[in-house]
């Protein structure tokens, strides 16, 4: 995988600081196209240097160019216990020291930072996201370019791969503004449009032909700047060996959220990730049938009856590890299928359109009054399932999955994976690790995210309190630093009000 190098940006536009008020719309509107003007003599002076457009300075609280962030508690993502009064002097994007506070000495430039009971943990690099969201209609799904990079980064999740795109070019291009300061967001990696067979419910995907055709949407979707692939539920073991021949050709990785084709056998295969976990893994239902997507309903219910201490699972469990296959983590998609789960949070439903909130509150109901739900079994066998993979060796990442019945939100929903990994049996230092340092370790970018340590990026997360003790804390985000860059979560939060489901 490439690395990605990000320069500090620099503070170039203040104009953004007084751009408030009612007229605030027209006179951004015009600002832009003033930007647009000079763009190109900008551009030629900063080719190297990323200059914040005033949408993205408006969310900024800190930038100096140098940091100094004191007394905090440090949670580094290694999974080590935290470090207490501890002293980060953070500058030109990356961290530059981190020790105790006693001994590291204050640069004298340096925009101090006092964080006396909160605390400070990597950014979040997470693995199942989705730049769209469902409409609930013909399985339909609105591209949330706007609000989700904005909830992302809120919530401090500031690496991600998208997994599956119902709008590619659109994911793409999103990337491309984000890097470049025109929107707020965090890193992201793109994946291609869905690989899914005949059979497909998404009236937004491809549907392959055969192996030829896996191969040529792989060709053509690197070609453009996807970085990896999802193979989806009806892809068939010839079209998913094309495509992972055709992916690892080009040195990029291929994930599934299969149906058609079980875990072992795409293993066998050869790819990389498996999204979700054991709630979708087909290849123990009686009767299956090769190439054949059984009904999700046949597999949730034959997984509330299966062990999963059983020799059959903790095989397949020790086949994925031998074969270096990671497995993504989304229990918020599932958890909103269980009765009554998760706690309804004000901030979520105030995030959504009226449409998408009534619609998300129906669907919510009509969970909890399923009196033969097979979800509250089903749920707690992924979560130990999640658990022994993990406790095998097997690489576990962690996700938001976004979609389900529309209660799972970016960002919001990326918080409430990390707490239900503890939920899972994980301790909170090993929830936050495989949040942040194993989402780093697959996309190959150890080396400057999903740890803090000096020579690090500056991605960081300040909670209050102490998320060590208290998980939930996790939510209790003030500010979210990208390349030290430090990102106001509650007006980011603020700016996306009522538009999920919209924008
Ligand atoms: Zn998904």
């Amino acid at each position: 995988m490439k690395r990605q190098h990000h320069k500090r940006p620099r503070r170039v536009l203040a104009r953004g600081d007084h751009l408030r008020g009612p007229r605030a719309g027209a006179l951004r509107f015009i600002a832009l196209n003033l930007l647009l003007f000079v763009l190109p003599f900008n551009a030629a002076r900063t080719q190297t240097e990323v200059t914040l457009a005033p949408e993205v300075r408006e969310f900024v609280s800190v930038d100096a160019p140098t940091v100094a962030l004191t007394h905090a508690r440090v949670i580094d993502g290694t999974g080590s216990a935290p470090k207490l009064d501890q002293t980060l002097i953070i500058a030109r994007g990356q961290i530059q020291q981190l020790g105790p506070s006693a001994s590291v000495q204050l640069p004298t430039d340096a925009r101090v930072i006092d964080l006396q009971g909160k605390t400070v943990l990597p950014g979040l690099v997470l693995l199942h996201e989705h730049m769209f969201y469902p409409t609930g209609r013909l399985a339909l799904f609105n591209e949330m370019g706007w609000s989700f990079p904005r909830l992302y980064l809120a919530c401090g999740v500031t690496s991600l791969r998208t997994t599956g795109s119902v709008e590619p070019y659109t994911d793409l291009n999103i990337k491309r503004l984000i890097d470049t300061g025109k929107a707020p967001g965090p890193k992201l990696h793109v994946t291609g449009p869905y690989l899914d067979g005949g059979g497909t419910f998404a009236t937004q995907f491809h549907v392959l032909t055969g192996p030829e055709d896996a191969r040529r949407m792989v060709e053509l979707w690197a070609s453009e700047g996807a970085t990896s692939f999802k193979a989806y539920m009806y892809i068939t073991r010839a079209e998913l060996a094309a495509a992972v021949a055709a992916t690892h050709e080009r040195k990029l990785k291929i994930t599934g959220h299969l149906c058609a084709v079980g875990f072992r056998e795409a293993a066998a295969l050869g790819i990389d990730n498996l999204e979700h976990g054991i709630v979708v893994d087909t290849e123990f239902v009686p009767g299956k049938k090769p190439d054949v997507c059984p009904a999700q309903n046949d597999t949730v219910a034959n997984l509330t009856k299966l062990d999963i201490e059983s020799a059959p699972v903790q095989e397949m469990i020790r086949d994925l590890v031998a074969r270096h296959v990671a497995v993504t983590s989304t229990l918020p998609v599932f958890e909103a299928f269980v009765p009554g789960r998760p706690p309804l949070q004000q901030r979520v439903l105030d995030a959504m359109t009226a449409d998408a909130r009534t619609q998300y509150l129906v669907a919510r109901t009509r969970a909890a009054e399923r009196k033969d739900s097979p979800w509250a079994v089903a749920f707690q066998k992924e979560l130990q399932f999640e658990r022994d993979f993990a406790r095998a060796g097997g690489l576990l990442l962690a996700g938001t999955d976004p979609t389900g019945n529309g209660g799972v939100l970016a960002g919001f929903g990326s918080q409430r994976e990390v707490e239900l990994l503890v939920e899972a049996g994980f301790t909170p230092l090993e929830a936050i690790h495989i949040a942040t340092a194993n989402g780093a370790e697959f996309l190959g970018e150890s080396a400057s995210v999903g740890t803090i340590a000096a020579g690090k990026q500056a991605d960081l997360i300040v909670v209050q309190g102490d998320p060590a003790a208290n998980i939930n804390d996790i939510e209790k985000v003030e500010l979210v630093f990208k390349d030290g860059i430090g990102y106001n979560s509650a007006k980011l939060i603020e700016s996306v009000r009522g538009s999920v489901g919209w924008r």
